[in-house]
């Protein structure tokens, strides 16, 4: 099935008790028992909701997965998954990741006695070189946030499975419809459901997709002990995000293409940070493992003072300046203040992400109106 018929058909069955086209919400904390322990494969909303069940097939169906989880949030879904492991176990995690998941792992699960290594995952080199026998798992992102570095996923997978370790890769800035880590070897794949499958900025969501069933049933566990499951309104509205996910994929793939060469060619910017251009260092990875670049980019500029960036920031009048990212509506950010603040910063310096670096989520507007709104702006 290909991928626009797929996102329009997975996971959906017409509702078994009225035969409505669109899965209804079922907003129910309880289901009602005939006799104690008679009931229809529904208990208690925290463990079964039709609704949630729904999309969970969904989630699988885009993914290529067998199993899919939704959660009330990406962080949620990133905490379950580090949930599998003990004290004393090791992850190695990307040096240029989300904001989020470094506190994650670094502010809440460090003191769980987790230890986790950042390293740059553009060469599957530096992983390699941290494995050992307390190593259970790899978190990787690629298209990493926000400077679009690229990890091949296929090279990882090669090292988990012979290291008997859990590769897992944050798919939210790909998406989908780009890139599907299940079919090159990641073990889970995770998403913000947030951004690109919601679609609309209108709900927080997380999900996880995978196909091994011990796995499946220990991360079903702790979504259902420890809870953070979304609401039933939450899954719809991901639902129906999904349906159009290959038609706004596709414009923000447009979009951020004359975007970039745009940014690129204009005299006051110093350098773009997009996996579509030839001379990317992972383009040869991307072009093999995405089938096109989305439309998520980073620029810097000539004048790379944190003031000019600030200027730039408050100038633009189409791309509104708020975290977040994958609407239909364009947004501008500044990572160092805003999404990725909570990483140190001789950290971020470190990894590349300059003070003055601003990150642009390229929505689906017309790319000539979204050029001169940064035109203005640049100056
Ligand atoms: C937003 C984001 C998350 C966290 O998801 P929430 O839905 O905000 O909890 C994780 N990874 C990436 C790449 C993100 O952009």
């Amino acid at each position: 099935m290909k991928l626009g018929t797929k996102f329009i058909h997975a996971g959906a069955e017409p509702d078994p008790s009225t035969g409505a086209i669109m899965t209804p919400i079922y907003q129910t904390s309880t289901f009602v028992q005939a006799a104690p322990g008679d009931h229809k494969g529904f208990e208690y909303a925290r463990s079964q909701n039709p609704t949630r069940f729904a999309l969970e097939a969904a989630l699988a169906g885009i993914e290529n997965g067998k199993f899919g989880l939704a959660f009330s949030s990406g962080v949620a879904a990133t905490d379950a998954v580090i949930k599998l492991l003990q004290p004393g176990d090791e992850v190695i995690a990307g040096a240029d990741m989300y904001g989020g998941t470094y506190r994650l792992f670094s502010k809440v699960f460090a003191r769980f006695g987790i230890t986790f290594h950042y390293v740059d995952m553009q060469d599957a080199q530096n992983v390699a070189a941290v494995i050992n026998d307390k190593t259970k798992l790899i978190w990787c992102e690629t298209p990493t946030n926000p400077l679009m570095n690229i990890a091949d996923i296929g090279a990882l997978s090669a090292l988990a499975k012979q290291h008997n370790l859990i590769l897992v890769v944050d798919n939210t800035f790909a998406s989908p419809y780009l890139q599907n880590p299940l079919d090159l070897g990641a073990d889970i794949v995770m998403h913000s459901s947030t951004k690109y499958l919601g679609g609309h900025s209108d709900v927080i969501q997380g999900a996880l997709v995978l196909n091994d069933q011990k796995l499946r049933d220990e991360l079903y566990f702790i979504q259902k002990s420890c809870g953070a499951v979304p609401g039933p309104m939450d899954c719809f509205l991901v639902l129906r995000g999904i349906k159009t996910l290959h038609v706004r994929m596709q414009r923000h793939c447009e979009n951020g293409r004359e975007i970039a060469h745009f940014l690129r060619n204009h005299e006051a910017v110093e350098r773009v940070y997009w996996c579509g251009f030839e001379d990317h260092p992972g383009y040869a990875v991307a072009q093999k493992q995405m089938r096109d670049f989305g439309g998520m980019m980073s620029f810097t500029l000539k004048d790379d003072s944190v003031e000019n960036a600030r200027r730039v920031l408050s100038s633009t009048h189409l791309f509104s300046l708020a975290e977040s990212l994958g609407g239909v509506e364009s947004l501008i950010n500044h990572p160092a203040s805003m999404t990725h603040a909570s990483i140190p910063r001789e950290e971020r310096i470190k990894n590349g992400l300059t003070d003055s670096l601003i990150r642009l989520s390229v929505g689906i507007e017309d790319a000539s109106d979204l050029i001169e709104d940064l035109r203005q702006a640049i100056g």
